[in-house]
């Protein structure tokens, strides 16, 4: 693994803190944390921590020896000083001489002697960094070394790579009683340079940040070394397994998996618990699903152990998805899904009672799919959990597919993998983050580059909801996505049956599905009706009517595999119901796309899918620009304030205000086929 470590960036982060007013120690520690942060073979979402003891002045002016541990809530490879809390040293070390401390009281004591009381809490794993005696200890669940411990004989192979160099500490769970054993051992071996914490990671120390990094980077490069002793960068490590020749493709499949993935939690208002699925794939996971002995190296438990916090201890094994038999695959894998669901309840039944019983058991459903033939999908109640979930399931893969390229994959016994994740400080935070009305939906907008468009993604990621952004203008798309993190945009041609189709499976495969599609894409095309072109009036349907129809059809197809509703969303604008003069090519199609709202409403009500629509009027910078409101005040003889304002409300209407009401007609369970005005009131545009 390479060294990143630079003297003259090292130097500039020195400057660049001193100026803040952090010390020469603390800036270093910042400046290394980010270095092994930045690499996911040393440190994924939260797994690793690092820390400094130095010596800083309390407001009386008085020299106080302190800690700086890393906090919760900080990713190590974007790491600021303050998310290195002060804790006072003195006291913490004197906690080592309890016999017993619980979790709960360790935090206590960790947080009561910080030095700034709006601190985050310091890593669970601050007590261990504290009994050491080194003034810079770095911590990482490196990849490479947990593929040596992480064998049956994996305390043998470390001590042969390591020598004297490095000190073995036997697996317990992170907490009081490991930093207890640690400090023992690294007594016993004084002049180690670090410890393996047995299938757990590995920590390296020294008097300077600069010592403990090029350790760590070391003992790394060392693990490598030995793995690739045994494994050839090409040497297939698993047999393959007897699979179809033709393989469904991933979108197919994701939505079909996210049904049967989903609770029904409220049949009176047609309410699920569903998950967000992310599809990945690479050569590495395709060897690692496609091996003929996956139920045995897949389903042998976490590498390190908080990963069971994000994915359990196990993946679910589905069949593979044979192309054209979807129904086939359909069937397996609620099979699989029951028995991994049994199994688990099984798992927390035994383990619950065996350690008191005090527990509160977490949804049974599966966080990792893994697919022969396709890939894996990762399991979240948001994309972002989701996301985490896939990354922590690639690098089990990594790990995994090393030990088992030089031995066997071994991870820890059922009852610690259980000990994690029914961790009482995990347990504590249960039912403690209220979701948001539109959490775990996934929402698909048409003309998200548009006024309407990007206020109705913010309006629905507000509301909790995954957004993906439909349309044409890629760059424009790209603005808009920006500015709503984890946004998917998707660039499409709706007018192209092709591109939809594109669309949706792009969708499907970052999000697993649709649950609400609001077509919104549209265009305004003018002509007196008598003498305006066919040209002109095709074009406008192809927009206006067509692509309403094409992605409604493909949103529909994905909510039928699903089997759990879903909404569909239409702006139909009010010419639909009251015609402007020379506005016939823009109120035909849009007239169509009214009826065709209250078709699909028929249609598909049984199968708890949705209609609505929304008339808006008289939205600037919506379908009317800065000309148009001109040319009609003007023609009005009014200003073009008194224009705009030209409603029962007397009130401007805005882009946030339409896509308001899509939120609001998402919500609204029981109401499907309907149309709601968004225009201040225009009542020759009132429904009769
Ligand atoms: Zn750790």
């Amino acid at each position: 693994m390479q060294n990143l470590w630079r003297d003259d960036e090292a130097r500039a982060a020195i400057a660049r803190y001193a100026e803040q007013g952090v010390n020469e120690d603390l800036a270093l520690r910042t400046y290394t944390t980010r270095l092994l942060g930045g690499e996911p073979r040393l440190v994924l979402h939260g797994g690793g921590n690092t820390s400094v003891k130095t010596v800083i002045e309390d407001i009386c002016g008085d020299a106080v020896e302190v800690l700086c541990v890393k906090g919760s809530g900080w990713d190590m490879g974007s790491i600021e000083p303050p998310g290195l809390p002060a804790v006072q040293l003195a006291p913490l070390r004197r906690l080592r001489a309890l016999d017993h401390l619980s979790d709960e009281e360790m935090v206590n004591q960790q947080r009561l002697n910080l030095l700034d009381s709006q601190a985050p809490n310091p890593s669970v794993e601050t007590l261990l960094h504290a009994f050491l005696p080194h003034k810079f200890v770095d911590h990482t669940h490196s990849n490479a070394v947990l593929a040596l411990t992480d064998q049956p004989n994996g305390a043998e192979i470390c001590a042969a790579v390591y020598g004297d160099r490095v000190a073995l500490v036997p697996y317990i769970m992170p907490g009081f009683a490991l930093a207890k054993k640690a400090a023992e051992v690294q007594e016993a071996n004084p002049d180690c340079e670090g410890m393996v914490l047995l299938k757990h990671g590995v920590f390296s120390f020294g008097d300077t940040a600069k010592e403990a990094y090029d350790r760590m980077i070391d003992l790394v490069s060392m693990a490598e070394a030995r793995l690739a002793e045994t494994a050839g960068a090409d040497r297939q490590v698993f047999a393959g397994a007897e699979l179809p020749t033709e393989i469904a493709a991933a979108a197919e499949v994701a939505p079909l998996l996210r049904g049967l993935l989903a609770v029904e939690i409220d049949p009176e208002n047609g309410k699920y618990d569903r998950f967000v699925l992310s599809f990945r794939s690479s050569e590495a996971i395709r060897r690692f699903v496609d091996g003929a002995d996956l139920k045995r190296y897949g389903l042998a438990g976490t590498v390190t152990p908080d990963h069971s916090i994000r994915i359990k201890s196990w993946p679910v094994v589905l069949p593979p998805p044979k192309a054209g038999r979807l129904d086939e695959f359909a069937a397996g894998a609620a099979k699989a899904i029951a028995e991994y669901e049994v199994n688990y309840i099984d798992y927390f039944t035994r383990n619950n009672q065996a350690t008191g019983g005090d527990k509160t058991q977490l949804d049974p459903a599966p966080r990792v799919a893994l697919v022969p033939g396709l890939g894996l999908f990762a399991v979240g109640n948001s994309a972002k959990a989701a996301g985490i979930a896939g990354d922590l399931a690639e690098t089990t893969i990594d790990v995994i597919t090393a030990a088992e390229s030089m031995g066997r994959f071994e991870s820890i016994p059922e009852p610690d993998l259980f000990d994690i994740e029914y961790w009482s400080l995990e347990q504590a935070k249960l039912g403690k983050a209220k979701e948001k009305p539109l959490s775990r939906h996934v929402v698909a907008i048409t003309g998200g580059a548009g006024a309407i468009g990007a206020a109705t993604a913010a309006a629905f990621a507000a509301a909790g909801a995954e957004v993906a952004l439909i349309d044409r203008d890629a760059d424009a798309l790209a603005t808009v996505a920006v500015k709503l993190p984890g946004a998917l945009a998707v660039p499409c041609d709706v007018t192209d049956r092709a591109s939809v189709d594109a669309a949706f499976s792009k969708i499907s495969e970052a999000f697993g599905g649709v649950d609400i599609l609001v077509s919104n894409a549209g265009a305004a095309w003018q002509g007196r009706i008598g003498e305006v072109s066919d040209e002109v009036l095709r074009r406008s349907f192809e927009l206006n009517f067509f692509a309403h129809q094409s992605v409604a059809q493909a949103a529909v197809a994905i909510m039928e595999k699903q089997k759990t509703g879903g909404v569909l969303l239409f702006n139909v604008s009010k010419q639909a119901v009251n015609p402007g003069p020379n506005f016939g090519p823009y109120g035909l199609p849009k007239a169509a796309t009214l009826s065709l709202v209250r078709q699909y409403a028929v249609d598909y009500g049984a199968d708890g899918i949705r209609a609505n629509a929304v008339n808006a009027d008289r939205i600037r910078s919506g379908l009317l620009t800065e000309d148009m409101v001109e040319q009609r005040s003007t023609a009005r003889g009014v200003s073009r304030e008194t224009y705009m304002r030209g409603n029962l409300l007397k009130r401007e209407v805005y882009a946030k205000d339409v896509a308001q009401a899509f939120v609001d007609l998402a919500l609204a369970e029981k109401t499907t086929g309907s149309v709601t005005t968004v225009d201040g009131g225009n009542i020759a545009a009132a429904l009769r």
